[in-house]
């Protein structure tokens, strides 16, 4: 154990990750508000009503040498190496790993942060449709989210109509197999499929869109995340969508002592490209800094993708095979073999979060 001071802000894929490993080593502070385990993937079942599984981080970081300090960030000042937290705190360290992850983002459309649900509300959500009257709930988004938020919608609660909406093609990038696929469940489980569809305003009343409009009673916002926007203010350097940009060792360029991991990170990765925000990407990004923390390599980070997985509901599911670059396969898996692919990777990320 050394007296080296390690500063890990944030406790999700990334960042618990890398304090539980770099924990047996040194001294390692985690910052984050949460009592309770952020399992972000799992969201979009929360929505639907099904019991959380939230472990206590008190349980995850037990015996790992991690202090947990439930507190929010408030500021970085990177010349003088502090945090400050909301408890008025000022937190010195030697070493910094930043893992804010993200956040929803409202694309600056009006009326959507007033009236759509984004997955950071989804108790609210559930709740919503569990005790409203039942009618139209319209999920904006076509990407894995979306989704996978309104096969969940459609399956737990069959009184309501609901409906997705996409800027471009509902899981446009999955092979043909694997789109024709998630569009037959989304039949199947009477969801109304809304394509080219880019939503410009949200209202009481539903949803203002480059085809028209779309009423709904409740909408339920899925469309994109942004990096949590704390990196950019504190002077680090930050690419357009305000992911700070890191070299092959996952430091900032322009604050080398500042290791940025998870969705807070730009990382490109030699032969594969630049990484999409995702636990797939967050959580191997964590484990090998959690190495270099502990001495255990020096060698770049490497990564390269091999599945893409969606759970489309309680009984099914869709794993599309990919090539290392994240370019598609043409084969995948369906139905429960699909679904239970899926249970086992998010079994596996709470496993490996120890
Ligand atoms: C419904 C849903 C389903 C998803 N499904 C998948 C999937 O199947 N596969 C996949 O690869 N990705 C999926 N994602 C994306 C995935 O959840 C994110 O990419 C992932 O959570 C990023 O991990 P992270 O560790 O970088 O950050 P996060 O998980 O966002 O964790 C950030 C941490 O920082 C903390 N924090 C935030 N602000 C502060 C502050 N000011 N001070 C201190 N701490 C702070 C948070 O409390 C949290 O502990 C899904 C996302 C959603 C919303």
């Amino acid at each position: 154990m050394t007296e080296k001071q390690i500063v890990v802000l944030g406790a999700g894929y990334a960042g618990l990750t890398a304090a539980t490993r770099a924990g047996r080593h040194h001294r390692v502070t985690l910052i984050a508000p949460e009592a309770r385990f952020l399992h972000r993937i799992r969201q979009h079942e929360t929505a639907a009503g099904h019991p959380e599984h939230r472990p206590a981080l008190a349980e995850l970081v037990r015996g790992r040498g991690v202090h947990h300090v439930r507190a929010r960030a408030t500021a970085l000042d990177p010349t003088a190496r502090k945090v400050f937290l909301d408890t008025g705190e000022a937190l010195p360290y030697d070493t910094l790993v930043y893992a804010l992850g993200s956040r929803t983002a409202w694309h600056g459309v009006p009326g959507a942060a007033e009236h759509a649900y984004p997955a950071e509300r989804a108790a609210e959500l559930s709740e919503r449709l569990r005790t409203g009257v039942p009618g139209t709930v319209a999920v904006v988004g076509g990407g894995a989210t979306g989704i996978e938020l309104a096969a969940e919608l459609a399956e737990a609660h069959p009184g309501w109509r609901v409906r997705i909406v996409a800027a471009g093609q509902v899981g446009g990038w999955f092979s043909a197999k694997g789109r024709g696929h998630v569009l037959r469940v989304l039949e199947r489980l009477g969801v109304d499929v809304h394509e080219q569809s880019a939503v410009t305003g949200v209202d009481p009343e539903g949803l203002t869109t480059g085809r028209g409009r779309i009423p709904a009673d409740v909408v339920a916002w899925a469309a994109a995340m942004d990096p949590h926007p704390l990196a950019a203010e504190a002077g680090l350097a930050v690419a357009a969508d305000g992911r700070a940009i890191v070299d092959g060792h996952l430091r900032s360029v322009s604050h080398p002592e500042v290791y940025v991991i998870g969705d807070a990170a730009e990382v490109t990765v030699p032969g594969t490209g630049t990484l999409r925000m995702g636990c797939a990407t967050a959580q191997p990004m964590g484990r090998y800094l959690g190495r270099v923390l502990a001495g255990r390599t020096d060698r770049p980070f490497a990564y390269r993708y091999a599945v893409q997985c969606l759970s489309l509901g309680r009984r099914d599911g869709l794993l599309q095979l990919i090539h290392g670059d994240d370019s598609m396969r043409p084969t995948v898996f369906t139905g429960p073999v699909g679904r239970l692919a899926k249970a086992a990777i998010v079994g596996g990320v709470v496993s490996a979060l120890r």
